[in-house]
């Protein structure tokens, strides 16, 4: 197998739509052996399809997993085992909830799903690759967390719970990339700015006003590509980033450098 990725083996969480799928094809035409995980067991087939339909002889497997909770993602990680170990974890899956909104208005236990999904399910994702790395005396792996530019910045749309769970991602791996670095392991997020995917766009809908008030401050003029997010996140998983270690990875079409917009 030739490629970027020849010889790993690549683990995506959220890997049924949107990011997740689009990096699963690229991750597979670069000659990884990809697991795909979500928590959607038909949307997962589905997407299994999808990348075959690209890669006809690609190693893939899928796995139905809630990354929330510990035993499900222990098990998505030792699936890789059987391929001699994961070499490259990609905690992708998040969400952002309809009654995600500011201080006063987000119930409590939206912010506690919001909180165990995008938080608690980056660090089990973390925690299972650093034991497999270990345990199979891997010394060149990579993890990629998904953050948002919106743990860069401050927005007066809110959707606080979201927000918080991304600026903690960006922290935890952060410190991760530092506590682990001897060992070989890097850590890096990935920051995307606003995309043209169902997490986003079925979001926003049809209300034009919610839309405007985000578009307007696009310097590109346009949502982002899921395909733009995967190809960041191939060269974080290969070995051309070998030194890139701790980074927000931000890839947002100049979104967080913006003052006044674009014409
Ligand atoms: P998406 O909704 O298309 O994909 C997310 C996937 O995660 C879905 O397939 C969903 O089923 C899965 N998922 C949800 N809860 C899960 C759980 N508990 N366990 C396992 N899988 C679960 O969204 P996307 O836009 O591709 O988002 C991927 C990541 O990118 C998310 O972490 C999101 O927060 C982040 N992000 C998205 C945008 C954007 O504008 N879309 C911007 C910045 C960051």
């Amino acid at each position: 197998m030739s490629g970027r990725l020849a010889g790993k083996n690549c683990i995506v969480t959220g890997a049924a739509g949107g990011i997740g799928l689009e990096t699963c094809i690229l991750f597979a035409k670069e000659g990884a052996s990809v697991v795909m995980a979500d928590i959607n067991g038909e949307a997962l087939e589905k997407a299994a399809a999808v990348v075959l339909h690209f890669k006809a002889d690609a190693r893939i497997k899928n796995f139905v997993c809630d990354v929330s909770r510990e035993e499900s993602v222990q098990n998505l990680v030792a699936s890789a085992d059987e391929w001699g170990g994961v070499d490259v974890m990609f905690n992708n899956a998040g969400i952002m909830h309809g009654l995600d909104a500011d201080a006063v208005e987000t119930p409590e236990k939206i912010w506690d799903l919001t909180q165990n999904i995008n938080v608690k399910g980056v660090w089990f994702g973390s925690k299972h690759a650093v034991l497999s790395f270990r345990k199979h005396g891997k010394k060149a792996t990579s993890v990629i967390n998904t953050a948002s530019f919106v743990a860069l910045m401050g927005a007066a749309t809110p959707q606080l719970a979201y927000t918080a769970s991304k600026g903690a991602v960006l922290a935890m791996t952060r410190e991760l990339a530092m506590i682990h670095a001897r060992e070989g392991f890097r850590f890096n997020s990935l920051c995307p700015g606003p995309l043209n995917t169902p997490l986003l766009q079925e979001w926003l809908g049809d209300d034009a006003e919610k839309r405007f008030r985000r578009e307007v401050h696009f310097p590109s003029g346009r949502f982002g590509e899921a395909i733009e997010q995967a190809h960041a996140v191939v060269f974080l998983a290969s070995d051309e980033s070998s030194f890139v270690n701790g980074t927000d990875f931000v890839v947002d079409g100049g979104l967080s450098k913006a003052y006044v917009t674009a014409l």
